[in-house]
């Protein structure tokens, strides 16, 4: 087992003023494979100091520099490729293949700030057109300052690199807390920050929970800028502590997106998409596409070729090359997704597939596969996030319907649409209130396009150039030309 009782801070790996150990588990083997410290309000400050101390020369180092090193961070991440799926399969509980879109998305997303960095860098100074003689403007766009960046388990390299990346090529320094579930990949990220020779203070990693680390992070005044990953409540406690101190605040929160099948869908095509857009990762994903809307006339087929897949997924061993679903990332989350299971049963749902009538492997913290149908809109079921493999299906009988039930949310991050018709995909799509609509699509992410939701699921958008904008500040310049 490994001890790691440090934080990074100022590229070194110091003690914590913490004493308490929090255990880092595997969740399939069901042992613990590391004990972190759960770092305390003294580590934040520190952080925060070096944060500071480091932000002038970062943001006079330039864009190209700035580029350089995210590029190397790219490099890094790839060459490392087999150590992080591994890092990522044990602590994560993730399929290989589910870590490897972990670790491929969050090389592209530092590659991609790379080239943000040197386009902010060639167009700082940019003339504005003005009619007054002899006045002009210049527009620049700074640093926000020293940003907090807090993530959750689910995705961890990459719902770090969606911050860390932009918040460095806009010249900002970061203080980032990881989840406690999960740190071993950013332990590995750390590793890559000093081995690519990132300066001093520029990049620092403080570990623990969220009382003792998430808490003290969003109420330090040091902080200019809070970037936030994670569930709704805790969510809310962030804009909170943010709004205190005046300061900006981004939000990536919870989802219960929805699918939906068009009466010209292909069944067997519509089932395929319906499948990964709810399975995987053991449907431990904001986007997971979580309410199935079908249209009637292809309930049945679909429920049935759905059951026969989901018979035929197979649970195990995250790192073995034949298993389809891993367990769930930890007890708290099973435990979570079985609570949602005693409430189907109270609430009377019918099942397709149950998950409760399936043999689990002999170790995990596996909860089966699960489909309901005909899910009341008001059940708990259709309306709350459950972050697990748990899909509830309803029919509808027209496109209208199916769209009024799909925008019935209070969430709005990610929709998907099938139809044999693109182009009805496509304008279905345009009807549907979420920040990502995939039609006739699986659920597939770049980096140059927006990641945020409407409603609940987000304040503020990641990725693309909104995703660096949330860590600058605009300035403009004016006077003779
Ligand atoms: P969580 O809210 O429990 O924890 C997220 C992070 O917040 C962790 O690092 C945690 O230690 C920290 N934290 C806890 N209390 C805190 C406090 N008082 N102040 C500051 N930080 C605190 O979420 P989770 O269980 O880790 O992740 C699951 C949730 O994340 C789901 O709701 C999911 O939808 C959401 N999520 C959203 C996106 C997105 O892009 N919208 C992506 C991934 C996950």
């Amino acid at each position: 087992m490994q001890r790691l009782i440090q934080q990074f801070i100022d590229n070194r790996w110091v003690a914590s003023h913490g004493s308490r150990c929090l255990p880092v588990l595997d969740p399939y083997r069901q042992w613990q494979i590391a004990e972190v410290t759960a770092g305390a309000p003294a580590d934040v400050e520190a952080a925060v100091t070096a944060a500071r101390r480091a932000l002038p020369a970062w943001q006079a180092l330039g864009g190209e520099a700035r580029a350089s090193y995210l590029e190397a961070f790219a490099s890094a991440l790839s060459e490392r490729r087999e150590t992080l799926m591994h890092l990522s399969s044990i602590n994560n509980g993730k399929t290989l293949a589910e870590a490897a879109i972990d670790l491929d998305d969050a090389i592209a997303c530092y590659r991609y700030y790379a080239g943000q960095a040197r386009a902010l860098e060639a167009r700082q100074g940019r003339l504005v057109e003005h009619d007054v003689d002899g006045v002009a403007a210049r527009i620049y766009e700074d640093p926000a300052g020293v940003v907090g960046l807090i993530t959750p388990w689910n995705f961890p390299l990459v719902t770090s690199a969606w911050k860390i990346a932009p918040a460095l090529a806009a010249g900002c320094t970061v203080v980032f807390k990881p989840s406690e579930v999960v740190p071993l990949p950013e332990l590995a990220l750390t590793e890559i920050a000093l081995e690519i020779g990132l300066p001093p203070g520029v990049f620092n990693l403080v570990l623990g929970d969220g009382e003792g680390i998430g808490a003290p992070l969003c109420a330090h005044a040091g902080i200019n800028k809070l970037s936030f990953t994670g569930s709704n409540a805790v969510g809310e406690r962030v804009m909170q502590a943010a709004a205190e101190g005046s300061r900006g605040v981004s939000l990536e929160l919870g989802g219960k997106s929805p699918i939906l099948v068009l009466d010209d869908a292909e069944i067997d095509q519509a089932a395929d998409w319906v499948m990964a857009g709810i399975y995987f990762n053991s449907g431990q994903i904001c986007s997971a596409t979580s309410r199935l809307i079908v249209h009637h006339s292809l309930a049945e087929p679909l429920y049935a070729a759905l059951g026969q897949r989901i018979d035929a997924l197979r649970l195990g061993d995250p790192l073995a090359d034949d298993t389809d679903m891993g367990p769930m990332t930890s007890v708290r989350q099973r435990e979570n997704v079985e609570r949602y299971l005693a409430i189907a049963t109270e609430e009377g749902l019918t099942a397709v597939r149950d998950a409760r009538h399936r043999k689990l492997p002999a170790q995990g913290e596996f909860v089966a596969p699960t489909l309901y149908r005909d899910v009341p809109h008001d059940s708990r079921l259709w309306r709350e996030e459950i972050f697990g493999p748990v899909l509830c299906a309803r029919s509808v009988v027209s496109e209208e319907e199916a769209i009024e039930l799909a925008n019935d949310s209070d969430f709005g991050l990610a929709a998907t649409v099938i139809s044999g018709d693109t182009e009805r995909a496509r304008r279905v799509g345009r009807a549907l209130r979420a920040g990502s609509v995939w039609f006739n699509s699986e659920q597939v992410v770049m980096p140059e396009a927006s990641w945020g939701g409407f409603g609940r699921s987000s304040i503020g958008r990641e990725l693309g150039p909104w995703g660096l904008s949330a860590y600058l500040e605009m300035k403009h310049l004016i006077g003779p030309a």
